[in-house]
């Protein structure tokens, strides 16, 4: 798939803000949008803020968008893949602080999630051909290969942290927090732009959403794309301080023999998973909501409510490959269907 088209699709899924004019009250607006972590990514800022406050808060975000890049980047060069390596050579290594961050909040997840979202597992993702920018082609990697992870799992216990220094008990292991550092990203863009005076702003890391405050007079309205289609298939209006956060199976993905095999691994199984189109999680906390969205494609359609609940996310939407929709009873209270008809929805026992 040609890079243009990917970056067009990746515009185009997950979650959008409806656009800032249109009807309603103009509202005052300051605006910056660039290509970072793979994706676009868009930055807004309303109301009576500063403008010279808010485009040097923004300018703060950007730059550091882009530091975070570099330094989380689970196959470029940079803070993250120089401890991988020193993972795979059996050494501990001095990092950068805020690749420990990572990893303890990622371990956090890992842990809540029952072991569904594993920032561990990042050299399965690269067996599977996702450490690329264009999605690979052809056929699958080598069933051995898969199984020599399953005899020696890699998981977030295998990481020690002795002051700055890193180490692994498991040389299998390769960290890609890929699922998880858009959400941290979010979190910290937020934070920042709160600090600077900038109380109602919207942040769109490619279709994952966090915003505060109110566009104008009203809330914040989400829109949530439709996994099979081109269209809206739910809307969602923030209060307060909210992510939206949407992961998809079916946006990033190789085919083989007519089969789909998606850059979401099941950490259990070292395949693709299979069945889940996407989940939307809303929270306050965009990281959790981000690592919840990608063990909750893997958790698949009957596991989901419980690994919801001990990640301890309440509003939450999961659409099979068919377009049947499922929810939690929370978020059956918050999503307005509109546009493209779902095949089905119902909330979820449990959930
Ligand atoms: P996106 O980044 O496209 O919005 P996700 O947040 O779901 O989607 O992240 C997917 C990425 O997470 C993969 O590309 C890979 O880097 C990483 N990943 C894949 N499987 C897992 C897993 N089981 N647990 C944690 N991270 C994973
Ligand atoms: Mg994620």
């Amino acid at each position: 798939m040609a890079t243009d088209r990917r970056h067009f699709l990746k515009l185009g899924l997950g979650g959008f803000l409806f656009p800032l004019v249109g009807c309603g009250r103009p509202v005052p607006v300051v605006e910056e949008r660039m290509y970072v972590f793979g994706t676009m990514v868009d930055v807004a800022v309303v109301g009576s803020t500063d403008r010279v406050q808010a485009e040097t808060a923004m300018r703060t975000v950007t730059a550091r968008f882009r530091q975070m890049h570099d330094e989380w980047h689970a196959w470029k060069p940079g803070a993250l893949t120089e401890l991988n390596k020193a993972i795979a050579r059996g050494e501990r290594i001095k990092t950068d602080p805020s690749v420990l961050e990572l990893i303890r909040g990622g371990t956090e997840v890992w842990r809540s999630s029952q072991g569904l979202f594993n920032p561990a597992i990042g050299a399965l993702v690269g067996l599977w051909g996702f450490h690329a920018d264009e999605m690979p082609v052809g056929e699958l990697p080598a069933l051995e290969q898969v199984e020599s992870f399953r005899r020696r799992p890699p998981t977030m216990d295998d990481i020690t942290i002795d002051g700055l220094e890193v180490s692994s008990a498991n040389p299998l292991v390769q960290l890609d927090f890929g699922g998880y550092a858009k959400g941290v990203a979010l979190d910290w863009a937020l934070d920042a732009l709160e600090r600077a005076g900038c109380n109602n702003a919207i942040v769109n890391l490619g279709g994952n959403l966090a915003a505060m405050g109110r566009r104008g007079d009203r809330p914040w309205r989400i829109g949530v794309r439709h996994p099979q289609g081109d269209g809206v298939i739910a809307a969602v209006e923030t209060r307060g301080r909210e992510a939206v956060v949407t992961s998809g199976s079916y946006e990033r993905y190789r085919e083989w023999g007519g089969v789909r095999y998606p850059h979401i691994i099941d950490p259990r199984t070292g395949h693709p998973a299979q069945h889940v189109a996407s989940v939307t999680v809303i929270d306050r906390d965009a990281a959790r909501a981000d690592a919840a969205a990608t063990a909750l494609v893997v958790a698949g359609m009957k596991q989901w409510p419980a690994v919801a609940r001990s990640m301890g996310v309440r509003e939450v939407m999961v659409i099979d490959d068919e377009g049947n929709v499922q929810l939690s009873a929370a978020m059956m209270d918050r999503a307005r269907f509109v546009g493209a008809k779902p095949r089905s929805v119902r909330v979820a026992p449990g959930a």
